[in-house]
């Protein structure tokens, strides 16, 4: 593969989860997957909750984003989520508890339950758990 590199900053708005020089990425675009290496063609797409893998030397990192939008221009991608955090930084026994929570919700059925809420976040939980474990 190419050496040329790309730069991915990927923006919360909490805090820059990552900057820095990558060969490849694939993000999990609403209409499909997408990879992106570098001078691809200049691109704004909107994100699903999913995993970004990014590779950097060899090895692919990954990274959990809770949907957004991407720019691709000029070798730069930028990724503008709600929430995002690298699988290392994914506190377990916290997605844990989330996706127990949204699946009582979903289960109890209660009157006044938001459903697609309940479902958004037991997604963003699993999701976390499958960036972490693979
Ligand atoms: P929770 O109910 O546990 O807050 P959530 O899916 O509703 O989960 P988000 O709204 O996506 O949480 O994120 C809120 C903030 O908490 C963000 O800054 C996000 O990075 C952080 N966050 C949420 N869950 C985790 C987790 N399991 N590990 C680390 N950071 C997390």
């Amino acid at each position: 593969m190419s050496e040329k590199k790309q730069r991915l900053e990927i923006v919360t708005p909490q805090r820059k989860v990552f900057s820095e020089d990558v060969k490849f990425l694939v993000a999990p675009g609403t209409e499909g997957e997408l990879g992106i290496l570098p001078e691809h063609a200049p691109l704004i797409t909107s994100l699903n909750i999913g995993i970004m893998r990014v590779q950097q030397d060899s090895d692919f990192i990954k990274v959990f984003i809770s949907g957004g939008f991407m720019e691709v221009r000029n070798s730069k991608v930028t990724i503008l989520a709600p929430s995002a955090e690298r699988a290392e930084e994914i506190d377990v026994a916290r997605a844990e508890r989330a996706k127990q929570r949204a699946e009582d919700r979903l289960a109890a059925k209660h009157a006044d339950l938001d459903v697609m809420r309940a479902e958004l976040a037991l997604k963003r939980a699993l999701l976390r758990l499958r960036a972490v474990n693979g």
